[in-house]
Formats: structure tokens, C-alpha cells, sequence
């Protein structure tokens, strides 16, 4: 029997494009067969390559011997009171990455991880203790999104399925392998999601911001503003010392917006320390002349974080500011009692304590 590309029972096939599946199954076999391959790799979702029922038997032996899928593994599955549902899932080299499952009335939107740790260093955020390990390649972007449907046969094609890349990491600090996996995700033949259902959020990597622009096939781009002035952005976000706000701005005011899109801003509140009216001024004042819209997130705890979350009625006040200016959504807390909430992704897996 002849080998094939890959590389004794170690290559993956989840991240790779139809050409890069036509060039693993060589020129010997008809270019059908590489559609076929890809139709079940991200359309059915097969997760045994032997279960490729459209292929021919020996076809299926030979992908056995010279290709895995690339599937990560479910280590441990929390469960929140909320119904959300945090995985820790294990990659090929054994480190380990989260995602989050967000069901909700109408929609299900899954948070997925774009490296292994951050290298941002925000201060109120808890993935930042970890540092960076890695990137993820495009195929451990979208293996997140596959495991995660498949568990809960979640289906693009009903329109209910969204997916956003907030949990660890800096996404533009890893643009290609994520704009391949955005690729990998809204290809028709594959999952068909729509590029309006996928979002990326940056801390504000000015020059990535310019290419993800000019990217043909691209997700919505949030931006994690979360400071008004320089000084205290550059005290929170330590890496935005490099790209500094005023330049920020800029290119936001420079970014190319699709006609159905906005530019989203985040705003994570820290009580008594950017969560003033003062502050909610500054913001309109910031983004008054953008096409945007800004969600608040009222700080999610954990331990080593050295600031409060304000109180629902400073929460309040803080927005009804913002919204005489422009859309202005509170983001509801998912999955806090499991350590799935913004900023608290740092494989607790641990007996979990209560906050
Ligand atoms: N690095 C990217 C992706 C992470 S997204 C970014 O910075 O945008 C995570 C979002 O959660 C960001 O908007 C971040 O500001 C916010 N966040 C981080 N820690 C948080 C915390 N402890 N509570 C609430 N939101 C937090």
C-alpha cells in the first residue's frame, strides 16, 4: 500500500484548505476525493478517519496510518449553574487550551482560544499570569469550534451559531494562523459560518489592525479600549505602551468597515479606578466620530486580581453616559462560579473555590 503525505500518524488534517488536502492525498487520487475528505472533516465532523464512509477502504487505511484529525481531547468539562460549559482541551504536543460554550435563548456562541497563555499582561485579567506558551496553528483554532459542535451538535447552518476568538491570547499577535482558521470556518463547503458571526478582540495591535483590514475573507474586529486616557491604558494594558491610544484611534477611524458592521469597543469596569463619569465622558469623547458601539464588562474577580467590580448602580450610571452617544450594551457575566467569565481562563482546574 503507498504512503501517503503525512508524516507517520502525526499529521493533522483539521487546518488544512482543499489545496492543502489535495496536495496530502497526492496526485494519484482524483481531486473529488480531497472534497470528500474535507466534506467530512468540517461539514459532517467526523472525529474517526475510518468513519469517512464516502471513501474507499483502502483510502481510509491509508489516512490512518499517515494522518490523525487533529481533534483536541476533552480533559475536564465544567458545567455553570447558567448553563455555560468550559472545556479544557488537550492538544496534540499536551498542553492544554479553553473554550466556552455560551448557550442562550436564540443563539449559542462559542469563546475559543487563539494561544496557549497571552503575552499582553493586562492587569486585571488572569490569563495574563500564565505568560505565553504558544501559538495555536489554524487547524487548533477551528479543532476548538469542531469539538465543541460535536459535543453539543451545535449547526452553523442554523443560524444560531456565533463565534467569538476572546478566550486566551492575542488573537492579532497570531493573524495567520487565524485568519486561516476564519477561512476554514466560513468556507461553504465546510461549516458555512458566516463572517458576521465570527469576532476577533485585540488589545489594540495597531499594525495588525491595518492587515487584518485588507484581509479579503475576515471576522468583525472588537477592541479592548478599556482606559480613557494614555496614562491609565498604558497602566492596564502594559503592552499598549507600543501602540500607544492616540494611534489607536487612528486606525480605528482608518479601519474599513464592511456596510452591515460596526466597530465594537470593550470596557472591562474596575471599581473606583475607570468606572467615573469622568471617564464615561472621556469614552464618548474618544469615539464620538467612529461607527461604534461599546460593551461594558463589570470586572469578573479572581485571585491575584487587585481590583473590585463596581456596583450595579455605578455600572448603570457609567452607561446611561455612553448610550446618549452610541449603542451601549452591558455584558452579562457567563459561567463566573466555573471560571469560564471574561479574564478568568487560566486552566483552574482545581477544586473550584467560590468568589
Ligand atoms: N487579547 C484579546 C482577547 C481577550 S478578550 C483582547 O484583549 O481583546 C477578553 C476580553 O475580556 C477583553 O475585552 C478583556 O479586556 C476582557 N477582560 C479581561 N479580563 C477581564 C476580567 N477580569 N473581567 C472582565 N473582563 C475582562
Amino acid at each position: 500500500m503507498q504512503a501517503l503525505k503525512g508524516q507517520n500518524d502525526t499529521s493533522p488534517l483539521i487546518g488544512m484548505e482543499l489545496s492543502d488536502l489535495r496536495d496530502a492525498l497526492g496526485p494519484e487520487q482524483p481531486s473529488f476525493r480531497a472534497r470528500q475528505v474535507f466534506d467530512a472533516l468540517y461539514r459532517q465532523q467526523v472525529a474517526d478517519l475510518s468513519q469517512i464512509s464516502t471513501l474507499p477502504q483502502v483510502l481510509r487505511q491509508q489516512l490512518l496510518t499517515s494522518f490523525q484529525t487533529g481533534l483536541p481531547v476533552i480533559e475536564k468539562l465544567y458545567r455553570s449553574i447558567d448553563g455555560t460549559q468550559r472545556y479544557l482541551l488537550r492538544l496534540a504536543d499536551n498542553r492544554t487550551v479553553e473554550s466556552v460554550l455560551m448557550p442562550e435563548e436564540g443563539r449559542d456562541t462559542i469563546c475559543i482560544s487563539s494561544q496557549v497563555g497571552c503575552p499582553v499582561d493586562c492587569k486585571f485579567c488572569l490569563t495574563a499570569l500564565m505568560g505565553l506558551e504558544r501559538n495555536l496553528t489554524a487547524g487548533e483554532i477551528v479543532g476548538q469550534v469542531l469539538m465543541v459542535a460535536r459535543e453539543n451538535a451545535l449547526k452553523a447552518a442554523e443560524n444560531r451559531l456565533n463565534v467569538v476568538m476572546m478566550g486566551m491570547g492575542e488573537p492579532l499577535l497570531n493573524l495567520e494562523n487565524v485568519l486561516k482558521a476564519t477561512r476554514l470556518l466560513t468556507e461553504k463547503a465546510g461549516m458555512a459560518l458566516s463572517p458576521r458571526r465570527i469576532t476577533i478582540s485585540t488589545a489594540g495591535i495597531v499594525p495588525k489592525m491595518q492587515e487584518l483590514g485588507r484581509a479579503p475573507v475576515r471576522p468583525k474586529l472588537a477592541v479592548s479600549l478599556n482606559a480613557s486616557t494614555e496614562e491609565q491604558r498604558r497602566e492596564l494594558m502594559p503592552i499598549t505602551r507600543k501602540f500607544h491610544l492616540k494611534e489607536l484611534m487612528a486606525a480605528c477611524r482608518e479601519y474599513p468597515l464592511r456596510p452591515w458592521e460596526k466597530l465594537t469597543f470593550e470596557y472591562v469596569l474596575l471599581k473606583d479606578v475607570n468606572d467615573s463619569e469622568a471617564d464615561a465622558r472621556r469614552v464618548v469623547k474618544l469615539l464620538a466620530h467612529l461607527n461604534a458601539k461599546v460593551n461594558l464588562i463589570a470586572l469578573n474577580p479572581g485571585p491575584g486580581i487587585p481590583f473590585g467590580s463596581p456596583s450595579p448602580e455605578r455600572v448603570h450610571a457609567f452607561q446611561e453616559i455612553v448610550r446618549r452617544a452610541m449603542p451601549c450594551f452591558l455584558r452579562r457575566p457567563r459561567g463566573r462560579d466555573i471560571f469560564a467569565a471574561c479574564g478568568q481562563l487560566k486552566r483552574v482546574n482545581q477544586d473550584l473555590v467560590s468568589l
